[in-house]
């Protein structure tokens, strides 16, 4: 226990006068209280694991500046394609409903050949003991050898290297199919083909690559994605391992260590992220990825990872000494490697919002059936209101996360679309629903609710895993770009259009001069694209089609031209310096997504054409109305600037005298040296070591 004394003014008379309106003072001007900047504002990036960002002032010249991610970011935008975004034009103003209505239709063939694997993946899961995966900690050998059986590791594999040869939306309906058994089933499957060797190298290897990995992966060896390390989170600006040339040219040497790198005690091949020497003197070391292989000298596996769930995934600390890359293996080419992550990222991203609706609808069905048969105070719990409200909000969102996720993915299969912001909306805004959404359900089901399913079986009560379900949940909100990232990243791309005229505002190094014409410019550019949006107004009888739903659509487009025109007043108020402000982002990226999400719903109720999905579209429509409504209200009505400041006190240590009385969480000093284990592969998962040195 520590001895800390509360600060002998216990109240600050500055936090007292601070306005409760923060957004129109700004965020405290002093220095030491003004918004971090750099990789917080960067748009987006990079891994996996999300944007990259990152200013790199003062950091080393091996680094990605600010400048360098927004490049790259930039350059992710994928030439071929020739519709625009629905997202982009929505923070424009511009509710196209043109481009999500008529609903993508399913290819016929691709349809047809998704029948069939879906009934051959239930059949298989229906030989599949999800509990024994929970207990045991890992996905028994005979259930990998199962999924490689009915071609599971090769879903979106073209059918000439071997794999399926199936849709995106396809894919997603399989993966959430298994997810809905069990989590980390999926995530073996999703780390494999969604951002690990498959998708990168079906969109960037070459031919040879093609032919030498790819049916091998179909028929089921296992892949990982290598980019995190224990310094690169969302930023991998701060990249260490490193990849330099051999003297005789044919190979690189690749050093280093990754961190939480799903699969990785049992793949096979992986992408490996690291710094190649710099194209020019002077210049700095690009990122690059490269195909290795597992058992090649050098790979070994120092750690299986534990987590909060997901308890059946192979994750683990992966280090690379002198391990041999044959520069074959160099995918795309090299300093490529960021905006290949970027790239496989932006359908990568979309297995995510499809899971996170099938975990939905899991949950429907668990309060549906429990609220029905669970009797207390005289009536089953469903009659009670506080409960029928929770139930409502589950099965409203169930739908809306379903038609997000579908309609994201047939926009990807339909080619052509620009989806990276309807991606990453699904992924941010599914993700948080399905955590709400699991977080009622274990209310909803009380006490057995919070108890495991081999408990819950012991007494002789279904053993329904709610609890397992939230904590399975919960990482989706982190990896494949945290929440926070995803919200830099759409908001990056919110306020782009108008940065493009921005010019020497935002550049740190013009001068005043050139600063205050670009003012002049971006001034310009703003009153008249404010103009442009001034009148918003969708009324009776546009939108006629979506019939019972047609006033959500008209409100959706009216909600669209103010959050634009809300857009350009914040523009306009904060000037760059918007980019700090990212709470105001926040929830500018917020009304998009909700306004996304009420367009999804109406689209894909029409798609289904039945009263009961018009009823839940209608229901999700009117929650999102709310809640865009509460989110206008604090767009600059906020505690924000104040909040900030708080938090800076926070971390000075002005309140540790509220952290007496508990005992203290454990810090690096108590670890023991003596205590940190390292494991040989064979010991991870139960495969042989063989070159594994
Ligand atoms: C179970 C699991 C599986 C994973 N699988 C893989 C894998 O297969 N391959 C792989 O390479 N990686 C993988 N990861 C890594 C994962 O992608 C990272 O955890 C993720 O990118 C976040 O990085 P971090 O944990 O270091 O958080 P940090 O980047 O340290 O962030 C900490 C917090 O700060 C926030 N934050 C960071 N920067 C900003 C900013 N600029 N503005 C506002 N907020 C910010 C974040 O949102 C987060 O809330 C996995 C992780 C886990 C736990």
């Amino acid at each position: 226990m520590s001895t800390r004394q509360p600060p002998a003014a216990p109240a600050p008379e500055d936090m007292l006068q601070q306005p409760a309106t923060g957004e129109a003072t700004g965020p405290v001007t002093s220095e030491a209280t003004e918004p971090a900047t750099g990789e917080a504002t960067g748009p987006a990036s990079a891994d996996v694991t999300g944007p990259a960002t990152g200013k790199a002032t003062g950091r080393a010249s091996g680094e990605v500046s600010e400048r360098e991610t927004r490049e790259v970011v930039e350059s992710s935008r994928e030439t071929e394609w020739s519709k625009p975004s629905f997202m982009q034009e929505l923070f424009l103003g511009r509710l196209r409903m043109d481009l999500i209505y008529p609903y993508p239709e399913p290819d016929p063939e691709d349809a047809r050949k998704a029948e069939a694997f879906l009934e051959r993946v239930e059949d298989f899961l229906a030989t599949v003991d999800a509990e024994r995966i929970e207990r045991e900690g890992r996905v028994p050998d005979e259930v990998i050898e199962g999924l490689r059986r009915i071609g599971a590791f090769g879903i979106k594999i073209p059918e000439e290297y071997g794999g399926l040869g199936l849709s995106q939306r396809a894919y997603g309906r399989a993966i959430s199919l298994i997810a809905s058994k069990n989590a980390a089933l999926a995530v073996l499957l999703s780390a494999h083909q969604s951002i690990g060797v498959p998708q990168p190298l079906k969109m960037f290897g070459t031919p040879e690559q093609k032919k030498k990995y790819l049916p091998g992966i179909a028929a089921g060896e296992i892949s990982a994605f290598a980019l995190t390390e224990p310094d690169v989170g969302s930023d991998p600006a701060r990249m260490e391992a490193t990849a330099d040339p051999t003297e005789d040219g044919d190979a690189y040497l690749l050093n280093g260590e990754k961190l939480w790198c799903t699969n990785g005690p049992i793949a096979d091949v992986m992408v490996v992220m690291a710094r190649t020497p710099a194209q020019k003197p002077g210049g700095r070391r690009g990122i690059s990825a490269f195909i290795v292989e597992s058992s090649w000298e050098g790979v070994s596996m120092d750690h299986r990872l534990e987590f909060m769930g997901l308890r059946g995934i192979e994750n683990g600390v992966i280090s690379f000494k002198d391990v041999r890359v044959p520069k074959e293996n160099l995918l795309w080419g090299e300093g490529k490697g960021l905006k290949l992550a970027l790239i496989t990222l932006n359908t990568g991203r979309l297995t995510i919002p499809a899971t996170c609706a099938a975990a939905g609808k899991w949950c429907l069905q668990v309060v549906r059936r429990w609220a029905s048969e669970r009797v207390q105070w005289g009536a089953p719990i469903g009659k009670h209101d506080a409960v029928a409200q929770q139930i409502a909000d589950i099965a409203a969102r169930a739908f809306a996360m379903e038609a997000m996720a579908d309609l994201s993915a047939s926009l990807a299969d339909d080619g052509g679309y620009d989806i990276r912001l309807e991606a990453a909306v699904a992924k941010m805004w599914n993700s948080e629903s399905a955590w709400r959404v699991a977080d009622q359900a274990l209310q909803i089901r009380g006490g057995r609710g919070y108890e495991t399913a081999a408990s819950l079986e012991s007494r002789g009560e279904a053993p329904i895993p709610v609890e397992q379900v939230l904590r399975d949940l919960r990482i989706n909100l982190i990896f494949e770009g945290s929440s926070e990232i995803m919200r830099l990243f759409i908001a990056r791309e919110a306020v782009d259009p108008h940065l493009q005229h921005a010019g020497a505002m935002v550049d740190p190094d013009a001068s005043l001069g050139d600063k205050a014409k670009d003012a002049v410019g971006l001034g310009a550019h703003m009153a008249k694209w404010m103009a442009g949006n001034a009148v918003g107004y969708a009324r009776w009888p546009k939108h006629g089609d979506f019939g019972p739903l047609a006033g959500h659509v008209r409100w959706a487009e009216r909600a669209a031209s103010r959050l634009a025109r809300h857009i350009g007043y914040a523009m306009a108020r904060f000037g760059p310096k918007l980019e700090r402000r990212q709470a105001v982002l926040g929830r500018v990226v917020d009304i998009g997504a909700e306004i996304f999400a009420v367009a999804s719903t109406c689209s894909y109720a029409l798609h289904l054409n039945a009263d009961p999905a018009f009823e839940l579209a209608d229901a999700f429509a009117k929650g999102a109305r709310r809640r865009v409504e509460a989110l206008f209200d604090a767009l600059f009505d906020n505690d924000d600037a104040f909040n900030y400041k708080l938090a800076q006190k926070v971390l000075e240590g002005r309140y540790e005298f509220l952290e007496e009385g508990i005992v203290d969480a454990p810090t690096r000093a108590d670890v023991d040296p003596a205590e940190v284990e390292t494991f040989a592969r064979a010991d991870l998962a139960g495969v042989p070591v063989d070159a594994d040195a």
